[in-house]
């Protein structure tokens, strides 16, 4: 069952033209999963599948989520997934700031919504306006120096929230040595 709130910003998604990605996607890609879960994923943008499914993380880098999921015994649809951005960025390039500041309003609210207990930044993108909106700012690093590691994040909005950045699953679709250090650096979400 969607909540209201959960389903109001699917239909403020859907009909957003706040950046000219929206002319240029297929379908936005809001968000999957429980919307009770404790543990929240969010990643950078859409790409190629997703753009086509509206579904997070379906493709390449998705499958190397769902193992590293499973490799901490939690279940897909147990945690919820979603992106800083909504849309596909053409070619996949990375997020324009002012792509950013458009979308990441909604990614707000889906987490009001949601209320998760810990939230796991995946890339770069993610953990930098993960950890500035629950006051962490001069914490923020690269995302080599941060992941795996946990931070306790809180805003008046929001209350308390576990930060935990990671590297995105798609470096293990570049370098195949990377999947070891992810399923390694995972198990710190098993531990909280
Ligand atoms: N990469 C992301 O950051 N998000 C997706 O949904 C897919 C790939």
């Amino acid at each position: 069952m969607i909540n209201s709130k959960l389903k109001t910003i699917r239909d403020q998604v859907v009909a957003c033209q706040l950046c000219s990605l929206a002319k240029t996607r297929t379908l936005p890609v809001i968000g999957q999963g429980s919307h009770k879960a404790k543990i929240m994923f969010v990643g950078e943008a859409p790409g190629a599948n997703e753009d086509q499914t509206g579904q997070p993380f379906c493709g390449r880098a998705g499958n190397i989520l769902g193992e590293l999921l499973e490799s901490i015994g939690i279940k897909r649809e147990e945690v919820y997934i979603c992106n800083i951005l909504k849309c596909r960025p053409p070619n996949n390039r990375a997020p324009l700031k002012s792509e950013i500041d458009a979308c990441t309003p909604y990614l707000y609210e889906q987490i009001k919504s949601i209320k998760p207990k810990v939230i796991c930044c995946l890339g770069n993108f993610s953990v930098r306006f993960i950890m500035e909106k629950f006051n962490l700012q001069n914490k923020i690093q690269g995302i080599s120096r941060l992941r795996s590691q946990m931070f306790n994040g809180e805003n008046e909005e929001v209350g308390k929230v576990k930060i935990v950045p990671m590297y995105h699953p798609a470096v293990a679709t570049y370098n195949a040595n990377m999947k070891s250090v992810l399923m390694e650096d995972f198990k710190v979400l098993k531990d909280i």
